[in-house]
């Protein structure tokens, strides 16, 4: 399996620091409002190497955290009146439900910034001591940039250079850094702001010390993958190298992946032009897996352009998938029997369908190519299959479809749908048995509406559910 290495600027061969086991760390979004679009895409990109690297054998652990302390969230929690906690558990529980409905699975561990402060506050130590950070007059400690040689070895960039570009910042007003290029580890509380009690001021973290700490706690002092949007490999990741190498005395991680961007419109996605969606909205009017489906059509370091027309085309594509699937099913209820000689050659035929699929993901995840490797086999099934075809091959072929749309996460198959008088009675069942302290009973429940994408929520005015 070939990796495009940002690191290294070439694909390179992937090599496990513990055979048959990875270690992953994809840096999650900021939680001040529903996600759009564009943070979709690294987490269906990312969710689909996890699950093909599952399907390889790999036993995955997958870190992905949530930024829920940052200038947004205060912003957005001032101008509701509220604490900044009640606005990032909100966007939390709407992301997770937009996961959900894009089949984007829950991370081994989804570790939140204001429970990592503790660790954050010993690696700032650690930094200080070593001789990498200092703290200035008012409290803020800086990482000091170029006590760490090879500072710029991720986004490829000249100390000098950055130098050249960052002297503006000297002049609005951050005299107090040693130099331009010190980035901030921790900041001196504002009035109104949350913060934390430390050896320097009351103040909260920096941006990007979470990341460094949440990986080393939750994947150790070196793991093998680090992913996120290539809008991330600079700063945030150069200074995530720069804090965990200088900490640990270690490689931090091996091989760097970053997808390229979302456009909307062939222009850059903004709030104030119009062109911005959230998941929520697109799954207004789309299923949330043709959403899916669209963005594994394009190779992930490709900018992938966003429209209605390429939705509508995502659509027929997927749909194509789904009416196959369908059609096998449909055949298969009514056929009856074992693999005939002519059959059993045929499975064997579309192997090389599986072949295609795998050798595409092998390099470097290529999903428009691995799709492409499906809709072979969906055209295949559709020559082969008919009524008189036996049922082990029409569920054999259909199985084949299913297992590697199921390696993208595109759900092609679902069980009937659930009504909703159902839903509500499994809801007053659920109420009753936490009433008799049945809690086990109570969470089975929570978890058979949840497989049917079914989310509760315990409100102050009782069970509300939405579908996802
Ligand atoms: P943020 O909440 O801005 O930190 O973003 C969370 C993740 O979404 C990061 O990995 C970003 O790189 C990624 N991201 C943000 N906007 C886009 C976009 N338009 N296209 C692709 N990825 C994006
Ligand atoms: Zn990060």
């Amino acid at each position: 399996m070939k990796i495009y290495n940002t690191l290294t600027g070439r694909k390179e061969e992937f090599v496990p620091l513990v055979p048959g086991k990875v270690g992953m760390y994809v840096c999650g979004p900021t939680v001040y409002n529903f996600i759009h679009i564009g943070n979709a895409r690294p987490m269906i990109v990312f969710d689909t190497v996890r699950r093909y690297m599952e399907y390889k054998g790999y036993d995955v652990n997958y870190v992905s955290n949530f930024t829920d302390v940052d200038d947004k969230i205060i912003k957005k929690a001032n101008e509701e009146g509220v604490e900044p906690e009640v606005i990032s558990e909100r966007y939390i529980g709407e992301c997770k439900k937009d996961m959900k409905g894009m089949n984007v699975k829950e991370a081994t561990v989804h570790p939140r910034a204001t429970n990592e402060i503790d660790g954050m506050l010993e690696m700032i130590s650690t930094l200080i001591e070593k001789g990498h950070a200092y703290v200035a007059k008012d409290g803020t400690v800086y990482f000091r940039t170029r006590s760490f040689k090879e500072y710029g070895k991720l986004s490829h960039k000249n100390l000098d250079d950055l130098q050249g570009g960052m002297r503006s910042l000297l002049i609005s007003g951050e005299d107090q850094k040693e130099d331009p290029l010190d980035f901030v580890l921790w900041k001196p509380k504002k009035e109104g702001e949350p913060y934390w009690e430390s050896p320097w001021c009351e103040g909260r973290p920096g941006w990007h010390i979470e990341c460094s700490v949440m990986s080393k706690r939750y994947l150790g002092d070196e793991i093998d993958i680090h992913a996120g949007g290539e809008d991330l490999i600079f700063p945030h990741h150069e200074n995530e190298i720069a804090q965990s190498e200088a900490a640990n005395g270690k490689t931090f991680a091996r091989y760097w992946m970053h997808n390229a961007f979302l456009n909307i419109d062939n222009k850059k996605m903004s709030k104030s032009a119009g062109n911005f969606f959230t998941v929520r909205e697109i799954s207004e009017k789309y299923d949330l897996q043709v959403l899916r489906f669209f963005m594994l059509s394009a190779h992930y370091r490709s900018p992938l352009n966003f429209s209605a027309s390429l939705m509508e085309s995502a659509a027929n594509g997927y749909d194509r998938i789904v009416t196959c699937v369908k059609n096998l099913n449909f055949l298969a209820e009514k056929a009856q029997g074992g693999l005939s000689e002519e059959e059993k050659a045929a499975l064997d035929e579309a192997k090389k369908f599986v072949a295609e699929f795998e050798a595409a993901m092998d390099d470097d995840f290529n999903t428009a190519d691995a799709i492409t490797a499906i809709f072979e086999l969906v055209r295949f099934a559709n020559t082969k299959a008919s009524g008189v075809s036996s049922a082990a091959f029409l569920k054999a072929l259909k199985e084949e479809i299913v297992t590697l749309c199921d390696i993208c996460g595109l759900i092609v198959e679902r069980e009937d749908e659930i009504l909703d008088e159902d839903i509500e009675k499994l809801i007053k069942e659920r109420q009753e048995a936490r009433a008799a302290k049945n809690f086990a009973r109570a969470d089975e429940i929570r978890s058979i509406l949840q497989n049917k994408g079914i989310i509760l929520e315990d409100t102050r005015e009782g069970v509300k559910w939405t579908k996802v």
